[in-house]
């Protein structure tokens, strides 16, 4: 075979930055900041439940739409912090993490020639997704504001449709930004999707992962959104266990139908006794999920004290448990790919270079930026502190 067996879809993807990153980290002994996985675990009772079920021999095909109690949960969960109504039977489908949910959403819905609007920088599997839908990604720079905070310009979000648009791809908390959306920006897409009968993909994963005010708002719940919305999450950033890709689509029953469409092909269903896990859960009572934030919110202002006091210009996150920062005070020689490379070495730290999160045709947008994930123990996140305020 002399030509590349890859896809033309598939073509100028290049391997995951996360794997990368992780690898780079087993090889140099660094300490891990680059993939956003904790290092600590889940709920215990959230793993004895996957643990007994295990035993008990709970471990064949779910069904296809998931274990009927989780989607009763998921409901209720819907419904407890959000307010957000769905029918557990039609209009809640269970998936393998976050990413089949989106995957199936976006290769369930997308035609040939359709565009997808999207706030860049991305999470990665975005864009290839679009390119395997054989659409096209109208990518939205957002950029930082006189206070740091990066958000959209409404003149540049206007320009990004066309009569081709078919979905417009959300992420709010955003990775790797940190932006929670407020309820007036939240309106401005939902002006535009409701004016051009478009779908919204809506993807919620750091949904309880919010800091200081800031409140994080489903563009589900605007007027006139519900019916064209699909929201999307997962038990992996909530519950500590991004392992176990248990993650759910709500949206009314026809949106639903396509997304199960593609669903029931990549892996029919999976997961069955962390499906029962996650359950139990989302049950768990309110301050389980406030403490969760509040944990986090003290390593975010630490880890953002150490980057200031080396030299970066962190973006002080107001969710998600990822700090986006700017090299280029200290470093303008480097751009983010090669001192991402470099840092381990010299530091030893991992960090991800944010210019892959962009549409290549804008990667310069990210030249000088760098994600930090600090998603892991206050000793670890001490540590990599103290690397990062003495290196010389
Ligand atoms: N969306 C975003 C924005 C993410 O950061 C992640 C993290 N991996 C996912 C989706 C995927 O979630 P999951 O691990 O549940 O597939
Ligand atoms: N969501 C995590 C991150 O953004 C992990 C992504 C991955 O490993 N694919 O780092």
């Amino acid at each position: 075979m002399t030509n590349s067996p890859l896809a033309h879809r598939l073509e100028g993807f290049g391997a995951s930055i996360f794997a990368e990153m992780t690898a780079l980290a087993v090889q140099t002994g660094a300490i891990n900041l680059g993939q956003g996985f904790p290092d600590y675990d889940g709920p215990p009772e959230v793993l004895r439940i996957a643990q007994e079920q295990i035993a008990l021999g709970n471990n064949q095909y779910p069904p296809g739409i998931g274990v009927a109690d989780l989607r009763q949960a998921v409901s209720v969960h819907q419904k407890r912090f959000w307010g957000l109504e769905y029918d557990p039977n039609s209009e809640i489908l269970i998936t393998v993490g976050a990413s089949e949910a989106i995957a199936a959403s976006l290769l369930g819905l997308l035609n040939d020639g359709d565009e997808v609007v999207v706030f860049e920088p991305l999470f990665d599997t975005y864009a290839g997704l679009t390119s395997l839908g054989g659409a096209v990604l109208k990518p939205v720079t957002l950029r930082p504001q006189p206070d740091g905070r990066y958000t959209f310009d409404e003149t540049e979000l206007a320009q990004a449709f066309s009569s081709k648009t078919r979905v417009i791809l959300l992420n709010s908390p955003h990775n790797p930004t940190g932006t929670v959306f407020t309820t007036e920006e939240l309106s401005i897409i939902a002006r535009q999707a409701i004016e051009r009968d478009l779908i919204v993909i809506s993807d919620e994963v750091y949904e309880h992962l919010v800091f200081d005010n800031a409140v994080h708002v489903p563009i589900a719940t605007l007027p006139g959104m519900h019916e064209r919305t699909i929201t999307i999450s997962s038990g992996g950033k909530s519950f500590n266990v991004t392992g176990w890709k248990i993650g759910w689509a709500c949206a009314p029953a026809h949106l639903v139908n396509a997304v199960r469409m593609a669903k029931q092909l990549f892996t029919f269903a999976g997961g069955t006794p962390f499906q029962v896990a996650i359950t139990a859960g989302l049950r768990l009572p309110d301050e389980y999920f406030s403490t969760l934030a509040a944990d986090l919110q003290e390593k975010r202002d630490m880890l953002t004290n150490a980057l200031s006091a080396a030299g970066f210009v962190p973006i002080k996150p107001e969710g998600t448990y990822f700090i986006t920062a700017d090299i280029s005070n200290r470093w303008p020689h480097l751009n983010s790919l090669e001192f991402c490379q470099q840092l381990p070495h010299a530091c030893g730290v991992v960090a991800i270079p944010a210019s892959v999160l962009y549409h290549p045709t804008h990667a310069t947008e990210g030249t000088h930026l760098v994600r930090f994930a600090f998603c892991k123990q206050l000793s670890t996140i001490h540590e990599a502190s103290e690397r990062l305020v003495n290196w010389k």
